[in-house]
């Protein structure tokens, strides 16, 4: 059993969107492909990964180091101890081999991909849904296939006003979601308020609103914006400051007595254990949205979970990033929160596979071998072109 070619390419996901930082209209992503020469129900395996929205294709880095070094390992050197399967372990600390430790940037986007290509061939290998193998692997032994989603939307547009905000989140709403989330601090307070307040009257029983700031605030506006919010009843306030400000997220807690939410800007269970340290984070009402896509993977997202349950954090408290079915995997594997979604943004790479839909709030994954990106179409056609 061996990997036989990894290859990669530099995929367009932009969008005609900003957040408070950034805005998406020259935004890539990487798509891998991981062959192997496993033949299972009569087809080659090959596992597939891609990055999630926000850090760009990281091809360059994959090229250069982290695809030559699986490439030139000995195959044995990659396989679990019996050689039946594929170890993403193994694979993980072959691929950070002369890496040093500290930095975590676009190095852990790269890494983050091709791991999640290895776990859907492992699974596909392995003849089951990722997230039965984990669950059986890592969790209880009995994976929970219906899974908290929420609708992640309201960006700022070009010439979008209230009418098309409220459009927009009807629109989610009108699809099953429950919580729908918007950003904040592209406008001033009051306007942002008059956007919340827009939203929140669309909203019925037991449906919320969450706000995102993307890390545009410093602590006087953050904590100008927890007094305002204070008034409304929200899902999340979320990244109100700098990610790596863990101080700012700290001294910002006792001015909102709401839940807060962060995590998607840290990059390894290093700088994860640091929010934990010195955040001020709140294991009773507050969320954690590290992204294992942008982070090195699931093998250190495995990690950080050891590291949240030392630190008495439950996995339910985490509602990872970027709209991926490797997070949906892992939300239904290991017990987490929940997952975000797109519903109209960076498709084919985000939502479900087809035929899911969105009941009161939750998806119901079938039963697929590996990740499941066969039973999205459009994805799965892009995920074939590359693999030739
Ligand atoms: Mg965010």
């Amino acid at each position: 059993m061996k990997i036989i070619d990894i290859r990669e390419s530099t995929r367009p996901i932009k969008s005609n969107i900003r957040n408070a930082y950034i805005d998406f209209s020259k935004m890539t992503l990487s798509l891998v492909a991981v062959v192997t020469d496993v033949v299972r129900n009569g087809k080659p395996v090959i596992g597939y990964g891609f990055n999630s929205n926000g850090r760009y294709g990281q091809g360059a880095l994959m090229r250069e180091r982290f695809i030559p070094r699986l490439l030139e390992a000995e195959p044995a050197s990659l396989l679990e101890d019996d050689g039946s399967n594929l170890d993403p372990h193994k694979i993980w600390a072959t691929m950070m081999s002369n890496e040093k430790p500290g930095g975590h940037g676009e190095r852990s986007v790269a890494v983050g991909t091709i791991d999640m290509a290895v776990w859907d061939a492992v699974a596909k290998i392995a003849d089951k849904p990722l997230y039965q193998l984990l669950a059986e692997r890592y969790g209880n032994g009995t994976a929970n296939r219906k899974v908290f989603v929420y609708a992640a939307g309201g960006y700022y547009w070009p010439g979008q006003g209230i009418a098309g905000l409220e459009r927009e989140m009807r629109s989610y709403l009108d699809r099953g979601y429950s919580v729908v989330k918007k950003k904040i601090g592209g406008a001033s307070l009051a306007e942002d308020c008059q956007r919340i307040e827009a939203v929140l009257k669309l909203l019925g029983p037991g449906q919320k609103l969450a706000v995102d700031a993307n890390g545009r605030f410093d602590l006087k506006t953050a904590v100008s914006y927890a007094k305002a919010l204070s008034q409304y009843e929200l899902f999340w306030y979320e990244e109100a400051g700098d990610p790596l400000d863990y101080a700012l997220q700290a001294e910002l807690a006792p001015h909102y007595a709401g839940s807060m939410a962060t995590g998607e800007n840290l990059f390894s269970m290093q700088d994860a254990r640091n929010l934990i340290r010195y955040g001020g984070m709140r294991p009773d009402r507050d969320w954690l949205q590290f992204d294992c896509a942008l982070s090195y993977g699931l093998v250190e997202y495995l990690r950080t979970l050891d590291m949240l349950k030392e630190n008495g954090w439950s996995p339910s408290r985490c509602i990872p990033h970027g709209g991926h079915q490797m997070s949906l995997m892992i939300a239904a594997g290991l017990g987490l929160g929940g997952n975000e979604s797109y519903p109209d943004l960076f498709q084919p790479y985000g939502g479900f596979p087809d035929g899911v839909k969105v009941d009161n709030g939750y998806v119901t994954l079938p039963e697929l071998p590996g990740i499941g990106f066969e039973g999205k179409a459009d994805l799965y056609q892009e995920m074939q072109q590359l693999a030739g």
